[in-house]
This record gives C-alpha cells, sequence and structure tokens, in this order.
C-alpha cells in the first residue's frame, strides 16, 4: 500500500479550491459555508422552505405492499 492517494491530483485540487457556492456559484466563503454569502445561504434556506428540495416523494402505488404479509423473523 502506498499512499499515493494523498498526492493525487484530485486530493490537491479539494485541499487546495473550495468548492463553489452551490447557489451562485461563487467561491465559497468558510463563514457561510458552503455559501459565498448570507444572501445565498439565505436562498437556499428558503427554497428549503418552500420545497424546492422536497425530497422526491414515492408513487402512491405502494398500497401492493400493505396487503402483503410482514416477511417472517429470521433473526438467527
Ligand atoms: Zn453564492
Amino acid at each position: 500500500m502506498t499512499d499515493d492517494d494523498a498526492k493525487s491530483p484530485r486530493a490537491k485540487a479539494a485541499a487546495n479550491g473550495r468548492p463553489p457556492c452551490p447557489i451562485c456559484g461563487a467561491k465559497m466563503t468558510p463563514a457561510f459555508r458552503p455559501f459565498c454569502s448570507a444572501r445565498c445561504q439565505d436562498v437556499d434556506l428558503h427554497r428549503w422552505l418552500s420545497g424546492g428540495y422536497a425530497i422526491p416523494a414515492r408513487p402512491e402505488d405502494d398500497d401492493d405492499e400493505a396487503d402483503r404479509p410482514p416477511p417472517p423473523e429470521t433473526e438467527s
């Protein structure tokens, strides 16, 4: 085994460059991580609140499962 991994270009880039702000793509500011500013932080929060990031809901055809008896418990 070698620790080439730590020296790989990819690891280097991750250490040197900060990921850009997910909202506007500007440079991330540590204080507002992972955003660049309080404004983008706010934008993200509003997206959450307004359901922009809603977890994709499963279609309602899950009923199939409810009709089935629970699987036998095979603990040991
Ligand atoms: Zn931003």
